[in-house]
Order: C-alpha cells, then structure tokens, then sequence
C-alpha cells in the first residue's frame, strides 16, 4: 500500500491533470466529427483530358464521411472550406482525447481514494 504522503502527492497531480484537461476543453471552439477523403474521377465526355495518355483525372474532390448517433454520411467539401474544416475535425479529435484521458485520470483519482481490494487474501471456499 502506498504511503499516505506518496497517495496525497499523486491525488493532487492526478486533479492538476484533470483541471488542465477541463481547461482545454473549455477552450475548444467549433467541432466536426468525421474525417477528409480525396478522390480524383473520370467523366462520361469522350476525349477527355482524364481518359489521356498520361490520364489527368478530375479533382481532387473532398469528401467528408461520418458516423453521428449511429448513421453516417459523406457530403463533398468546397475546396474553400477545406481549412475551416480541417481545424473543426482537428478540434474534434482532441475533444475526443481529451475526454478519454480525463476518464482515465478520473478512474485512477477514484482508485487512489478507495482501499484497494486485497489480492490474494480470497476467503477459501469450502468444497
Ligand atoms: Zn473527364
């Protein structure tokens, strides 16, 4: 069993860690989730540039995919929205992180405060 100084010690940095967490979250500001694909196609036109030798597709497009509440999508991206959404998923994924890393710290907090079980010390059980 740890030393009550070491457990208070380690107590105080595991909160330090949470409050800095609740800290950044607190400062995320617009969110997306999903992730950017890029694809170059081939038109219907016949002579086409993207059926040439050397083939110079069209594009390159951006889609978006998702899952939210169970149902997923994709939609195209305007070339021009492209940074703003690249931040929005970026935010998005640390959101994801930081929430992860704070039930982490949070299950650890909780373990610190409760006696540990005694291993090793089962009742014996009588056959
Ligand atoms: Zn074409």
């Amino acid at each position: 069993m740890l030393e009550t100084q070491t457990m208070i010690q380690r107590m105080r940095a595991l909160r330090a860690q949470i409050a800095a967490l609740k800290q950044e979250l607190a400062n995320l500001e617009e969110l997306r989730p999903g992730s950017l694909s890029r694809q170059y196609n081939i038109c219907g036109s016949p002579g086409c540039r993207c059926k040439g030798t050397p083939p110079q597709k069209h594009g390159p497009y951006y889609h978006l995919s998702y899952t939210r509440k169970g149902k997923g999508g994709t939609r195209l991206v305007k070339r021009a929205d492209l940074p703003a959404i690249r931040i929005e998923l970026a935010n998005y994924a640390r959101l994801r992180h930081l929430v992860d890393r704070w039930i982490d710290l949070a299950t650890q907090l909780s373990d610190l405060k409760r006696e540990p079980p005694a291993a090793g010390n089962k009742s014996t059980k009588r056959a």
